[in-house]
């Protein structure tokens, strides 16, 4: 069978203009084993960037296989109101060990957008019936990125996936977010006292009575090219919706699990926002699953007798499946038993060393950022200037295709070239990885 003629016969893949696809037709994937992609023709492909961020211990990792087939011959899926099942308990007490303290109500969903949709609607319903029904509006930051559904697509801040839908979006009131390569304060991001959030402050004073959540992804802005900033900016955040009663709604759904080097982002500023959503690594990126995380005090805010309409109404059909859950309890199992997170800490330095070697001193480098094994390199035409390279030229996509020839999956957001391997990558792996990304670089640049 030519199984790409069928398939561009009938797949529309994701966030793909299909006519692309006559150039570079879709890869044929049949086998993967921790941080390979292997195709039809036993060609090999790095997976640098853990398959959209979610494959957190490698592919095909055994102890994730053997829980998924495990639980498959006791119990596949069931209805999730009324039952329950003991891979969902388990994954949520292991959950509440390592999440930050008083996030203790779980609300499975099936995806991330999924997650934040509920997590907008939870903060919206409790402060309707809570009294504080002129709290309304969401808040979030310009380059967010939560998801493609139209609440969670309302809430994000990029152009590129929201401007055609605007007529349909929800009303949301954006913060300019922090920009620490360009800070437009004169600051460096590892020592400033985040100035930036003035903005905020102006803000939440002029709205901050009709403002019912801010979502925010902590220290990580993926989607808008790996932008990173500091931990502080998010301390300062969780006290200000505490004193004007705004739910802090994080979405951890990238950032979640070790990506950043601690368990959640929030870890590094010591914070428990209102929501967590958490999706992605949470199942190793095996099986769609997420989770909106709730403090007691919202969960209470919809405790009642049932003829007094507070309940959460909100259901999708997979909610909790089984299978996920068992794959997820495996991976808490996994990062705690191997000491995933320590190992990735200890080797990240060495990343950033050879990352750096090749890429530091190279005239179209304009930052190298870094936050656990997620290391974005922004690229610029001037550096000096920080200019970046016109989008029409497509230099992302370009690099892209070299990437595939050379093996190794690259898939820059605009100018942006980021490694997010799994975590147990080998510096063997990692070696032959970035050698092989700065040669398609390179290729498409020149020297
Ligand atoms: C991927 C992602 C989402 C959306 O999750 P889906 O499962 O793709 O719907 C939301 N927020 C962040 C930060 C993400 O990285």
């Amino acid at each position: 069978m030519d199984w790409v003629k069928e398939d561009l016969e009938a797949i529309w893949h994701p966030c793909s203009q299909m006519k692309d696809y006559e150039d570079l037709p879709p890869i044929i994937i049949d086998y993967a084993k921790g941080i390979h992609l292997y195709d039809k023709d036993g060609k090999a492909y790095m997976d640098l960037i853990s398959s959209w961020w979610c494959n957190l211990l490698g592919h095909n990792n055994i102890r994730i296989n053997d829980a998924i087939k495990n639980q498959l011959d006791q119990l596949e899926h069931v209805i999730f109101a009324n039952f329950s099942h003991k891979p969902a308990i388990e994954l949520c007490l292991g959950l509440k060990h390592i999440l930050p303290k008083n996030l203790k109500y779980f609300f499975f969903t099936d995806n991330g957008s999924a997650a934040i949709e509920a997590a907008l609607k939870m903060s919206f319903q409790y402060h309707r019936q809570n009294g504080l029904g002129e709290k309304r509006k969401f808040m979030a930051l310009t380059g967010a990125y939560h998801g493609e559904t139209l609440g969670a697509l309302s809430i994000s801040g990029m152009d590129l996936y929201g401007s055609i839908y605007e007529p349909l979006l929800l009303d949301v009131l954006r913060v300019e977010g922090p920009d620490c390569y360009r800070c437009p304060y004169g600051e460096t991001r590892d020592t400033c006292a985040c100035p930036c959030f003035e903005q905020v402050e102006k803000a939440f004073e002029k709205e901050g009575k009709h403002i019912s959540g801010f979502i925010i992804e902590p220290l990580l802005q993926g989607a808008a090219g790996m932008k990173i900033y500091p931990a502080l900016y998010l301390k300062k955040l969780r006290e200000a919706c505490s004193h004007y009663g705004i739910h802090l709604i994080v979405d951890e759904i990238a950032t979640g699990f070790g990506r950043t080097g601690k368990y959640f982002a929030c870890d590094h500023a010591g914070i428990t926002p209102d929501i967590m959503c958490v999706s992605k690594g949470l199942t190793g990126g095996y099986l769609p699953m997420a989770i909106a995380v709730a403090t007691e005090a919202i969960y209470k805010g919809f405790y009642g007798e049932y003829n007094e309409g507070k309940a959460f109404m909100h259901s999708h059909t997979y909610c909790g499946n089984p299978l996920a859950a068992a794959a997820g309890v495996a991976v808490l199992k996994i990062l705690e038993e191997d000491c995933v997170i320590e190992k990735a800490n200890e080797n990240a330095p060495y990343f950033k060393e050879i990352i750096n070697g090749y890429f530091e001193d190279y005239q179209y480098v304009g930052e190298v950022r870094r936050l656990g094994l997620i290391n974005g390199i922004e690229l610029v035409e001037n550096r000096a200037e920080k200019t970046g390279f016109d989008p029409k030229k497509r230099i992302g996509y370009a690099i892209f295709k070299e990437g595939l020839k050379a093996g190794v999956i690259l898939r820059p957001l605009g100018n942006v070239i980021y490694f997010n391997p799994p975590l147990n990558i080998t510096r063997k792996e990692m070696a032959i990885a970035v050698e092989r990304a700065f040669s398609a670089v390179t290729a498409v640049l020149g020297k």
